[in-house]
């Protein structure tokens, strides 16, 4: 069994980093990453807050950060951790394949797509429905499209699709936006897009592809019609995320939305596990706040391994 001074679950932002700052303390360590490495910011093509380099894709960062972390003598296997549990001297860490054993852990499994829970979405997603604008909206060239959501990641959805698709509905169920101001301004000043305020989506409709979407008013905003019908051709689901923390359960305590509790210190209620990046409860959710976590993660890894 092959032996880390720390295992790091996950190799988005959170994970790497976290590698980066245990190399740096000139201890072992293994990155565990069951699909990409990179996390959700591969998905965004200009990322404008990472400081030190305006307008970076999500994909060119990523890839700057994994050399980073292997030239410091960091290893990453492509590989889903199945369980977490003590040992004698520290953690065994399962993977489908192969079980390696650690004198620390770090959790930082990120989050992935919230979904609207109604079955003509799962029977449309690919086929109209999508979670990736930055992958996706070039099929929607010159077409009509919705986005769903009020969140910082809705809001630079449809200003991307803006650019490229005819007319963008962004459906919000209430009348603020949860996302920033500054880009609820730009918005404002695209002719195509159209804010739909006090709906959800209560169907999405088509034959072989989406053809509209049917939406209800979600009782939060005064003075809306019951419902309403949206041609479209496409549905951007921008609701949100939900934490990859299912299987650490028993592990570490979580709290009601699966978050693992964790503080600042990104210290859990397990001893010697600790959590980072979008997996842990914390106000805000971004690329220098899971970078941050992976740096507390990795010195508190460091210092457990070492006692
Ligand atoms: P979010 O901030 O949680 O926003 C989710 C939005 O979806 C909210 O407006 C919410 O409405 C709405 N919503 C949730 N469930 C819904 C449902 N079932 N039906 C209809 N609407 C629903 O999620 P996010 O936009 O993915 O952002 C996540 C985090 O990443 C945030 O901290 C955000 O700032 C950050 N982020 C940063 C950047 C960047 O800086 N480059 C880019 C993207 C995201 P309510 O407002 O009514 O709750």
């Amino acid at each position: 069994m092959k032996h880390y001074d720390v295992i790091v679950v996950g190799g988005g932002i959170a994970g790497m980093t976290a590698a980066i700052y245990v190399r740096r303390a000139n201890k072992t360590v293994l990155v565990l990453e069951g699909r990409t490495y990179g996390g959700q910011i591969i998905n965004t093509l200009n990322i404008e807050n990472w400081p030190g380099d305006m307008g970076v894709s999500g994909v060119d960062l990523v890839q700057k950060i994994y050399q980073q972390m292997t030239e410091l003598g960091a290893k990453m296997e492509f590989e889903t951790v199945t369980a977490v549990e003590r040992s004698d001297n520290g953690f065994m860490v399962k993977t489908e394949d192969e079980t390696y054993t650690a004198g620390a852990v770090i959790l930082a499994v990120g989050a992935e797509d919230k979904k609207l829970g109604l079955a003509s979405e799962e029977k449309f997603t690919g086929r109209g429905v999508s979670y990736c604008a930055t992958c996706d909206g070039a099929f929607y060239k010159g077409k009509k499209v919705a986005v769903i959501g009020g969140g910082n990641t809705a809001l630079y959805d449809a200003l991307y699709l803006a650019d490229i698709v005819e007319k963008v509905y962004l459906v919000h169920r209430r009348s603020e936006f949860r996302g920033d101001a500054v880009l609820v301004e730009r918005l404002c000043g695209k002719s195509n897009v159209e804010f739909v305020l006090g709906y959800v989506p209560e169907e999405i409709v088509g034959g072989k592809k989406v053809s509209g979407v049917r939406l209800v008013s979600s009782g939060k905003v005064a003075d809306v019609k019951d419902g309403m019908d949206l041609d479209i051709d496409g549905v951007f689901v921008a609701i949100g995320k939900l934490p990859m923390t299912g299987g650490f359960a028993g592990l570490v305590e979580l709290d009601t939305g699966g978050y693992i509790k964790a503080a600042e210190d990104c210290v859990t209620s397990c001893p010697g596990v600790f959590a980072a990046g979008d997996c842990r409860v914390k106000d805000m959710r971004q690329l220098v706040t899971a970078a941050a976590d992976g740096a507390v993660a990795a010195d508190k890894a460091v210092n457990y391994s070492n006692n």
